[in-house]
């Protein structure tokens, strides 16, 4: 293979390149792109066809929809805890299941659940590009030996993993991807949480996106340790940096603004998301409280959602529905966003790092603490005047 300003860090090469040819560099921004030794290199072409830059093995787009969450175990999830309920059962049948999880470094891996206590670690959304070192070379040593894996990851990541093992472990391999409307790296993250712990004097041990502990779409929580003294601290997005951007989508990995996979054909038998704007068409369901979005895709998505259907509560849409109201189900991100992005690659060269935080944070979180604590009804109102939607 030839070095390729597509590649989408999702290390697959890296690891299973016969030649060991491949290595994974990290640009100053913390993108990981796999880097080709041609001296070593073999040209076997097996890096090529797993490539999910190369090759897409999408399914046919379903016509219908769910929105649906777990009985018992929403606030599980970012959205409605469906994953949870999928993988429960997954392993109740004596499956794996592969998520991404915070390890003791607060760095962002794809690991293994064998069992519920595990599971609950890989649990709800990370909005970082996760590391899976290790992790094809384990699930093929799992599949050779006839063990049963649900694969959760980005579209990307599901792509290379369906890429490399499939048709051979059809029968034994659930694919789960996610409406993904891309990722930032594990560096800026890392920037921000220790420029956070110099402000509040303390050790960030545990930080959770989408933590529910207000009542919008977006909030976070994380474990500050001071000595012996822990507590938690919780906020809306806007108030911690890398969240702030995230949302704005200026931080993301370079390829995620050329991404291939934000279409209605999804890679995954399941694919999850958030039901933005179910409240429209459902007044009893509230998308703040979380409503996943499933689109089954495959008749094995099909069989793996009947086992659990009766864990959730689950009403039928068509998918324009969904995908009316969730950009990362139909279009790529905005280019603007892209000069945004290399804006703070050059503050954080020429800068440094506190001045990226800085332009990372958000100038008035005074006025968004009220706005986002005004009733709806009076943002109705506000926005009617302003002549906004
Ligand atoms: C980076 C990212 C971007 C997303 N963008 C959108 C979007 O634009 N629109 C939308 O509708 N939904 C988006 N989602 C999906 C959404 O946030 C929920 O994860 C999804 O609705 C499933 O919710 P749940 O409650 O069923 O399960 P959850 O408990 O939230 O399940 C999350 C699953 O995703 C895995 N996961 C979490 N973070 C990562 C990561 N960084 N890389 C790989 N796997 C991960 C977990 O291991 C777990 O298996 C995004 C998720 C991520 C991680």
């Amino acid at each position: 293979m030839k070095n390729s300003d597509t590649c989408v860090g999702c290390q697959a090469c890296v690891e299973m390149c016969p030649y060991h040819a491949v290595d994974f560099l990290y640009s100053l921004w913390g993108e990981g792109k796999a880097h080709v030794d041609e001296k070593k290199c073999k040209e076997c072409g097996l890096c090529e066809r797993i490539c999910p830059s190369k090759v897409f093995p999408f399914n046919a787009p379903a016509r219908i929809v769910y929105a649906a969450f777990s009985k018992s175990n929403r606030n599980t999830g970012s959205s409605g805890g469906v994953f949870f309920e999928l993988a429960k059962k997954f392993i109740a049948e004596g499956g794996i299941v592969y998520g991404a999880a915070f390890n003791e470094h607060l760095k962002l891996v794809h690991i293994k659940a064998k069992n519920n206590f595990e599971l609950l670690k890989l649990c709800k959304s990370k909005y970082l590009h996760s590391d899976m070192t290790g992790v094809y070379a384990e699930i093929s040593k799992l599949l050779k030996n006839n063990i049963k894996i649900m694969f959760v990851g980005t579209p990307c990541q599901v792509s290379a993993v369906k890429n490399m093992f499939q048709p051979k472990y059809k029968e034994n391999l659930l694919l789960v991807d996610f409406l993904c409307h891309g990722t930032g790296t594990q560096k800026i993250f890392d920037i921000c949480i220790k420029e956070e712990q110099t402000r509040k004097n303390g050790e960030i041990v545990d930080f959770t996106f989408r933590a529910k502990t207000r009542k919008c779409e977006h909030s976070f929580s994380y474990v500050l340790k001071n000595g012996k003294n822990t507590k938690k601290i919780s906020g809306y997005s806007f108030q911690f940096p890398y969240y702030n951007s995230y949302l704005k989508y200026s931080i993301f990995n370079e390829y995620c603004y050329n991404c291939n996979y934000v279409l209605n054909s999804r890679v995954g038998d399941i694919t999850l998301g958030d039901f933005w704007g179910i409240q429209k068409y459902n007044k009893n369901l509230n998308d703040q409280d979380g409503v996943s979005m499933l689109s089954i895709n495959t008749q094995m998505g099909k069989d793996y959602f009947n086992k659990i259907r009766s864990n959730c509560n689950v009403y039928e849409y068509p998918i324009k529905l969904a995908s009316d109201n969730n950009q990362a189900f139909r279009e790529r991100e905005c280019v603007c966003s892209l000069d945004k992005k290399h804006t703070l690659e050059e503050v954080l060269c020429n800068n440094g790092e506190t001045a990226l935080v800085k332009m990372l944070s958000c100038r008035n979180v005074r006025k968004q603490i009220i706005y986002a604590r005004t009733p709806n009804f009076i943002k109705k109102i506000w926005n009617r005047v302003r002549g906004r939607k």
